[in-house]
């Protein structure tokens, strides 16, 4: 007896997952629409997926207070300003505002009313075609996230490999863009897990703090709100950190951006890390070390960044 292989279906019969999808949740395609989030959207050729070859921009929604209310994403401007700085840089096409935008308020309005992340993502496309998929997913607020806001971070420093000034003339490393290839900053996380922290911070060569793989550092010191700067360190400038800075110096707050020695963190008053979907989180320790906790200023930078 022979063994017949089934007829080869229609790409929309590809095989589903099994998993259940959890309420909350919505993913759109640009030119398409909404498709469901188990749905395959990419091509096996796409060179996001082959080559992380992409950006991407991660969102916060706020909860709705209402149903039927249309719920605000925050700082929409300067995520979709950050997108654009990142095509530019990978040298795909300008993204098309106006279809993000008709994107995300269908996938807004299509999951529940909870506080989410919503992400963008850009693609190369297909070898030679020079047509970027766009992709985007909505999902509910991890509940790290929730759980972080309220107890702080521990975090560890790790090695990026480099010194500071790294990304120096040297564009084509693209340092300050948004890439899709961010196996690197997920390894970090796990590895500062591994070492029984919640967080990592990235340091360099030469010992400079620099930023979270995910986030951007913040400290408190000689009554002025830092931050690490970009350019040749190639971290990449938070939208978080900038709307808190605007705001801060609008209260007459001093803010700089400045390198600061990693060893010289745990003499600051106080530190964070922010991003948009965590928010403004108090580092309660640096390897090991117990750092001060503020939290009328931890309520303050969140009252300002919109948290
Ligand atoms: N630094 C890195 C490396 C990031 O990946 C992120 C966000 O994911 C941030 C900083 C914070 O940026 P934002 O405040 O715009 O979320």
């Amino acid at each position: 007896v022979g063994v017949t292989t089934p007829p080869v279906e229609s790409p929309g019969a590809l095989p589903r997952p099994t998993v259940a999808i959890p309420a909350g949740r919505a993913a759109g395609v640009l030119g398409r629409g909404l498709v469901d989030p188990a749905d395959p959207v990419l091509a096996a050729e796409d060179l996001g997926l082959g080559r992380g070859d992409g950006c991407f921009e991660t969102l916060r929604v706020l909860a709705g207070e209402d149903p039927g209310e249309q719920r605000r994403v925050q700082g929409w401007d300067a995520h979709l300003d950050r997108l654009e700085r990142s095509c530019a840089a990978l040298e795909l096409p300008r993204p098309d505002r106006a279809a993000w935008a008709a994107l995300a308020a269908e996938l807004v309005a299509s999951a529940g009313s909870g506080e989410s992340a919503l992400k963008l993502m850009v693609t190369r496309g297909l070898p030679g075609s020079g047509v970027p998929t766009g992709v985007a997913t909505l999902a509910p607020l991890p509940a790290s996230a929730l759980r972080q806001r309220e107890a702080g971070i521990a975090v560890v420093s790790l090695s990026r490999g480099t010194p500071a000034d790294a990304h120096a003339d040297a564009p084509w490393l693209l340092g300050g863009v948004k890439t899709l290839s961010y196996a690197v900053h997920t390894a970090a996380v796990r590895e500062a897990e591994r070492r029984g922290a919640d967080d990592a911070l990235l340091v360099s060569t030469d010992g400079f703090a620099l930023e979270g793989p995910t986030s951007s550092l913040l400290w408190w010191a000689d009554g002025a709100l830092r931050t690490t700067p970009a350019g040749p360190t190639g971290i990449l400038t938070g939208t978080t950190q900038e709307a808190l800075f605007a705001a801060a110096a609008d209260e007459g707050v001093r803010v700089e951006a400045a390198l600061v020695p990693v060893v010289d963190l745990t003499a600051a008053d106080a530190a964070w890390f922010a991003s948009s979907v965590r928010g403004i989180v108090e580092v309660i320790s640096l390897d090991g070390v117990p750092l001060p906790r503020l939290p009328e200023l931890t309520a303050r930078w969140r009252r300002l960044a919109g948290f």
